[in-house]
C-alpha cells in the first residue's frame, strides 16, 4: 500500500484535537490539532510579519519556489493520490488526475508570475503621464471545500503567492490532510515560515470571522456552497474586503436532436461522474431531444451501473464513497423524492448494505419538472433526464436557476453550439465536452455561482491591487 503523507507537525498551538475520517469504512484515519481562535490570531501575526520580505522577493524567485512545489507534486503523485482517496473517498483514478490539476496551477502560476506587467501613457489632454502597476493586495484568507482538496487549494495558493501576497489557508474539516501535505512540500520547496499558514479547525465559522476581523487580512477567497458565500460576503462587506467567490452549481448537459450519441454519452459520464458527482461543475440536469432519449438514458444506465464502486484503496475501482452520512442522506432524499413524484429509476437508486457511504451510480427517467432534484445540487452519482421537443424550451428550463457555473451542450452544428452557448447563463460551457477546467482558462460563475475567476490571467488579478500614479517629467 502506498504511504499516507501525514503532517508531521501543524502551524496550531491549541491542544484540542480532531478526527479524520475514512468514508469508505468510517475508521480514522488519524487525529490533528484543532485550531482556535489563538490560532487564527497567530497565523496573522506570522502572516503579517512575512509580509514584507515575500512581497520583496524577486517574482523569479517566488516563481521557483511555485515551480518546486510543481515538480514535487508530481514526484509524490501516487502518495498525494492515496491521501486524497482516504481522506475524500475519491476513486484513484479521479485522485490522480486531481494531483496532476492541482500541481499544474502550481507551474501555470510560476510562469504567470513573471509576467505581471503594468502600464505607461499620456493621458488624452497630454497634461499628465499615467503609470499603473500592480501590488499585491496583502494578506488573503482562503477557505476551502473538501470535494477537490488539493485542487481547491492550489487554484487559490498558486495565484496569492505568485503575486507575494502571504496567506492563511482553512481547509475543510474532511480534509485537512491534503492541504497539510500541500503546505509541507511548499516549505520543501523553499517557502518561507509564515507566508502560507494551514489552519485545520472543527469550528469553521468562529476562526474565519476572527480572521476576517484582523485589519491587515484584506482578500477573502472561498470555495464551496452558495449558501456560505452569501454570509462570507456580509462579513467581508464589515471591513470592505476583497473577494472571490467559487460556489456552487447547477449545471445544465442539453443533447440537441444533431449531437453524437456516443460522445454524448462519454461527456455525460466525464460530466456526471467525475469524483462520483460531487463536483460543483457535475452535470444536475440531462436534458435529451426526444429523437435520442431512449437511446441516450439506456447507453447511460449501462455505462454508469458498469462502473465498480468500493473503497477507492483498491485502484480497480471506479466509484468511491460519498464523503460522509449526511451527504447520502440528501442524495436519497433528492432521489426518493424524484421518484415519490413519477420518476423511473433505470439503474441504481437505492443505498447499498454494509459499511461506508456508498450510494450506487443511479440513472432516473421521466423526471418531473417539480423534482427537488432538478433545483437543488445533489451531489453524488445522480443522473436525472428530462426528455424536450422544444430547444428554445430547454434553454429556457436550463437557465432558470440562481446558479451558472458550467452548462454542457451537445450538438453535431459548431455554428448552433456557439449560437446556444451564448445563450447559456453560465460563466463557463462545454461545447461536445465532459470537462471544462483548464488552470489556463478562466474558471468562475455567473449569477449566485460566484464572483471573479479562478486560473487563467484573471485569477492571478483577484490577488492584485491596481495603483496609478499621476506625474509628468
Ligand atoms: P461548504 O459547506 O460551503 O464548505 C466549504 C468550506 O467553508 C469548508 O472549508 C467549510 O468548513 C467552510 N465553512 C463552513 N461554514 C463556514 C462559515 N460559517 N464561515 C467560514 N467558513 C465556513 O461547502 P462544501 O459542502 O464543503 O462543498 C460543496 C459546495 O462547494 C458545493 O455547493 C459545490 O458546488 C461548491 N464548490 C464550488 C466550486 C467552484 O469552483 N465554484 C468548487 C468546488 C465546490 P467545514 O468543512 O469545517 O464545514
Amino acid at each position: 500500500m502506498t504511504t499516507l503523507l501525514l503532517p508531521s507537525a501543524t502551524d496550531v498551538a491549541s491542544a484540542s484535537r480532531f478526527a479524520v475520517i475514512n468514508p469508505a469504512d468510517g475508521s480514522v484515519i488519524t487525529e490533528i490539532a484543532d485550531a482556535g481562535v489563538d490560532d487564527a490570531d497567530r497565523a496573522v501575526a506570522l502572516a503579517q510579519v512575512a509580509a514584507a520580505d515575500w512581497a520583496a522577493r524577486s517574482s523569479r524567485e517566488r516563481s521557483g519556489i511555485l515551480l518546486r512545489a510543481f515538480d514535487r507534486m508530481i514526484e509524490r503523485q501516487d502518495e498525494l493520490a492515496a491521501l486524497i482517496s482516504t481522506e475524500n473517498g475519491k476513486a484513484r483514478a479521479d485522485a490522480l488526475a486531481e494531483v496532476a490539476y492541482a500541481a499544474e496551477y502550481f507551474r501555470w502560476y510560476a510562469e504567470e508570475a513573471v509576467r505581471v506587467r503594468g502600464e505607461q501613457f499620456d493621458n488624452p489632454a497630454g497634461t499628465s503621464k499615467v503609470l499603473v502597476s500592480h501590488e499585491p493586495v496583502g494578506i488573503c484568507v482562503l477557505v476551502t471545500p473538501w470535494n477537490f482538496p488539493a485542487a481547491m487549494a492550489t487554484r487559490k495558493i498558486g495565484p496569492a503567492l505568485a503575486v507575494g501576497c502571504t496567506a492563511i489557508l482553512k481547509p475543510a474539516a474532511e480534509t485537512p490532510l491534503t492541504a497539510l501535505a500541500i503546505a509541507d512540500i511548499l516549505t520543501e520547496a523553499g517557502l518561507p515560515e509564515g507566508v502560507l499558514t494551514v489552519l485545520p479547525t472543527t469550528s469553521a465559522g468562529t476562526v474565519v470571522d476572527r480572521l476576517l476581523a484582523h485589519d491587515d487580512v484584506r482578500l477573502i477567497s472561498f470555495t464551496g456552497s452558495t449558501e456560505v458565500g452569501r454570509h462570507l460576503l456580509e462579513r467581508a462587506a464589515q471591513r470592505v474586503l476583497r473577494t472571490a467567490m467559487e460556489l456552487g452549481g447547477n449545471a445544465p448537459f442539453l443533447v440537441l436532436e444533431d449531437a453524437d450519441l456516443d460522445a454524448a454519452v462519454e461527456g455525460a459520464m466525464l460530466a456526471k461522474m467525475r469524483n462520483g458527482g460531487q463536483a460543483c461543475t457535475a452535470a444536475n440536469r440531462l436534458f435529451v431531444h426526444e429523437r435520442l432519449h431512449d437511446r441516450f438514458a439506456e447507453a447511460l444506465a449501462s455505462r454508469m451501473g458498469a462502473l465498480s464502486m468500493g473503497d477507492a484503496a483498491d485502484p480497480a475501482i471506479e466509484v468511491g464513497p460519498l464523503v460522509n452520512a449526511k451527504s447520502r442522506v440528501k442524495v436519497q432524499e433528492l432521489v426518493d423524492d424524484a421518484i415519490a413524484r413519477g420518476a423511473r429509476v433505470l439503474v441504481g437508486g437505492a443505498v447499498p448494505k454494509g459499511p461506508g457511504y456508498f450510494y450506487p451510480p443511479t440513472v432516473l427517467v421521466d423526471v418531473p419538472a417539480d423534482a427537488r432534484i432538478l433545483h437543488e445540487e445533489v451531489f453524488g452519482p445522480v443522473a436525472p433526464i428530462v426528455r424536450f421537443s422544444d430547444e428554445d424550451a430547454a434553454i429556457a428550463t436550463a437557465n432558470d436557476t440562481i446558479h451558472g457555473l458550467v452548462a454542457y451542450l451537445y450538438t453535431e452544428d459548431l455554428r448552433r453550439g456557439l449560437a446556444v452557448s451564448a445563450r447559456l447563463q453560465a460563466g463557463m460551457v462545454a461545447l461536445n465536452r465532459g470537462l471544462v477546467s483548464d488552470p489556463a482558462a478562466p474558471f468562475g460563475g455567473v449569477k449566485q455561482s460566484g464572483l471573479g475567476r479562478e486560473g487563467s490571467t484573471e485569477g492571478l488579478h483577484e490577488y492584485l491591487e491596481t495603483k496609478y500614479v499621476a506625474t509628468n517629467w
